[in-house]
């Protein structure tokens, strides 16, 4: 499916990026002097050297140059002139830096048809700011799917050293396409991208590198996403024999890592609670006959949550519960020998 060339709403766009968050996308916000609804600092664009010369209203949202540019516009105006593209060309970088969410800013529905040659000029019909950002509800309700995103972060770095120090062979970066991200909104981060069961991404995680600040998680989620809809690497887990268990764990890492260590039929929760929605793609995707072993963290949550977790799946499955003889063990420590024990005990 081609990002291109598809209708966008430029002023949803214009409503979902601060100026700050493309200043910081720059990190260009740093070096700006606050002062109440302002900022103010040297004009990027035309690479001035007065640092009073630009400013940024932020309640507002717009920016103006006093100097060389002699004006000013929206975030989307101020992308253009930086990047040196055509307000399609800014938008279509706002919506992949910022993830922003495909329904609300492409004025169309999903669209498989965009030509192949497509550039990055206005769309043909599309019609500015003539169609109101769709309203959107506080929370959207029910099952309503995760949308599959229209763009992919390239250009991740699966050499960060990070990636290695969690124990994961270039084989398994390259396999689950993750990759420390430079740009954007999970610039700074380890990017996980998370597909749902039909193999679609849905959204990109972003991991903080190392242990987060005080009050910081250590995943950064899209807004809007619901990961309680999806379980972690199900679209691959369940091309596996029938033979084989389940394998649920909590995080990425720890799924990652057991689908490295050869058990590839291996789902993650990303959290510790299973989900309605989690519950009935695990019934979907097993039958009477599959095996399922539970292997939470070994901490309060994990133990917390076990219990529930296999007596909701036992009533359409065989389950078992692993449980860690230590503390703070989790699946990502195991070697392939304990795997292999632990694992031969259910099959
Ligand atoms: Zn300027």
């Amino acid at each position: 499916m081609s990002k291109k060339n598809r209708l966008v709403d430029f002023r949803a766009i214009r409503e979902s990026v601060t100026m700050e968050a493309v200043l910081k996308h720059y990190g260009l916000l740093d070096p700006m002097k606050r002062s109440g609804d302002s900022l103010s600092g040297c004009c990027p664009i035309h690479k001035g050297t007065n640092p009073t010369q630009f400013r940024v209203s932020v309640s507002k949202n717009l920016w103006n140059c006093f100097s060389e540019c002699k004006h000013g516009g929206n975030v989307l105006d101020f992308i253009a002139r930086m990047e040196d593209v055509s307000a399609y060309g800014a938008a279509q970088k706002a919506i992949e830096w910022f993830q922003l969410d495909p329904e609300r800013v492409y004025a169309e529905g999903t669209a498989g048809a965009a030509p192949e040659n497509a550039s990055n000029e206005p769309a043909p019909k599309a019609k500015p700011d003539v169609k109101a950002a769709p309203t959107m509800a506080a929370k959207p309700e029910g099952n309503a799917p995760n949308p599959p995103l229209n763009f992919r972060l390239d250009k991740l770095h699966g050499d960060h050293p990070y990636l290695l120090e969690r124990g994961l062979t270039p084989e398994t970066v390259a396999s689950f396409g993750v990759g420390f991200c430079m740009k954007g909104m999970l610039a700074g981060h380890i990017a996980i991208p998370i597909h749902n069961s039909d193999g679609q991404i849905v959204a990109y995680a972003g991991r903080h590198v190392g242990d987060p600040p005080e009050g910081t998680p250590k995943y950064k989620l899209p807004p809007g996403f619901r990961k309680s809809l999806e379980l972690f690497n199900l679209d691959r887990a369940k091309r596996e024999s029938p033979e084989l268990p389940w394998v649920i764990v909590e995080g990425f890492f720890d799924a990652m890592k057991l689908h490295q260590l050869g058990h590839r039929k291996v789902v993650a929760l990303m959290g510790s609670s299973l989900s309605t929605a989690q519950e009935e793609l695990l019934r979907r995707h097993t039958d009477w006959r599959s095996q399922v072993l539970v292997m939470l963290d070994e901490d309060n949550a994990g133990r917390a949550a076990r219990g529930d977790l296999a007596a909701r799946i036992a009533r359409f499955t065989y389950v078992g519960i692993h449980a860690f003889g230590q503390e703070g063990q989790q699946p990502e420590h195991l070697t392939a020998e304990q795997l292999q024990a632990v694992l031969g005990g259910v099959a």
